[in-house]
């Protein structure tokens, strides 16, 4: 109770307040309330036809804004809400707020919307997604789900619901794929329709056949089991030629645009920048 002792309810961060579960129980407890503070809210980073720079659809990424802390990374809190389960709540208001954007991105541009594997474990998530769907009156298939590999292992019921919501149309995205040390085997057997290539494999791109070794692999991976890829991060001009060159001709990173408003996305499409 003593540390709980900010204004508005959030936790007052002490000097010594060192010990990193206590400060995980104190990011935990404000990201509780973060919501119902308006604490957080969503960006969309356009996902781009890197040959002609034509926007595809957008990723939904969420942002924290703690009162006391400042901008708060989710690497750092999306972890926390996954342990604590605040995730589910959370997830959900993401995916509506990524819903209610479909109308900005106009023509049949899609949005991309990462789900986390205690979400994906809710026994009423494909209820869920498709109650969302229905309330927004957006297709289903203008719907991607990003799921990562490890949310994939070992969990049949979430694979079972990633099957159902692919039979009403919704896509599905490896998010970060070939970071996960999973056996390449299970991905034959999985509802997938799209590979995203991590920006660490990007990142090593130089020219180089060994700097392009793992998207290689990955682009060659997707061609023979009838994926997509997208690739993550591309920093440089050359990454993206890179890319194409190997076969993968969609990406997202900062060379095209960051992670942008709703606003500054709008006025992004209808300067025509595609
Ligand atoms: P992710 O889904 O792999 O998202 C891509 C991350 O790469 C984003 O970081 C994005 O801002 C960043 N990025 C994009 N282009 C570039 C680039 O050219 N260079 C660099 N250095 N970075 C780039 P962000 O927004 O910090 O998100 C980090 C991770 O947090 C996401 O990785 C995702 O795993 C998770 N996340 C974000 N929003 C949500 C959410 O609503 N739900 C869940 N479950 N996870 C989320
Ligand atoms: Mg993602
Ligand atoms: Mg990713
Ligand atoms: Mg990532």
């Amino acid at each position: 109770q003593s540390k709980r002792a900010g204004s508005h309810g959030h936790t007052v961060y002490q000097p010594g307040m060192v010990d990193r579960r206590s400060a995980d129980a104190a990011l935990a407890d404000d990201l509780a309330h973060a919501l119902d503070h308006d604490e957080l809210y969503v960006l969309f980073q356009p996902i781009v036809d890197t040959a002609t720079g034509r926007t595809l659809g957008a990723e939904a990424l969420l942002r924290w804004e703690h009162p006391t802390r400042g901008p708060i990374g989710p690497d750092k809190f999306i972890p926390v809400a996954e342990r604590t389960g605040v995730i589910i709540p959370v997830g959900l208001w993401v995916l509506e707020q990524a819903l209610a954007q479909v109308g900005t991105l106009g023509a049949d541009r899609y949005i991309s919307v990462n789900l986390s594997p205690r979400q994906l474990r809710e026994p009423t998530i494909v209820h869920d997604v498709l109650a969302a769907l229905n309330r927004t009156g957006v297709p289903a298939t203008r719907l991607v789900l990003e799921v990562t590999e490890s949310a994939l292992v070992d969990d049949d019921s979430g694979i079972a619901a990633l099957h159902q919501l692919r039979s009403h149309g919704v896509r599905i995205a490896v998010d970060d794929f070939g970071t996960g040390y999973s056996s390449l085997q299970y991905l034959t057997r999985l509802p997938v329709d799209i590979l995203k290539i991590d920006r660490s494999f990007v990142a090593t791109m130089d020219g180089t056949p060994s700097g392009a070794a793992v998207a290689t692999a990955i682009i060659y991976l997707a061609n023979v089991l009838n994926m997509r890829t997208i690739a993550e991060g591309i920093e440089t001009t050359e990454q993206a030629e890179e890319l194409r060159a190997l076969g993968c001709e969609t990406g997202q990173g900062y060379l095209y645009a960051k992670p942008l408003t709703p606003d500054a996305l709008l006025s992004r499409l209808s300067a025509s920048l595609g």
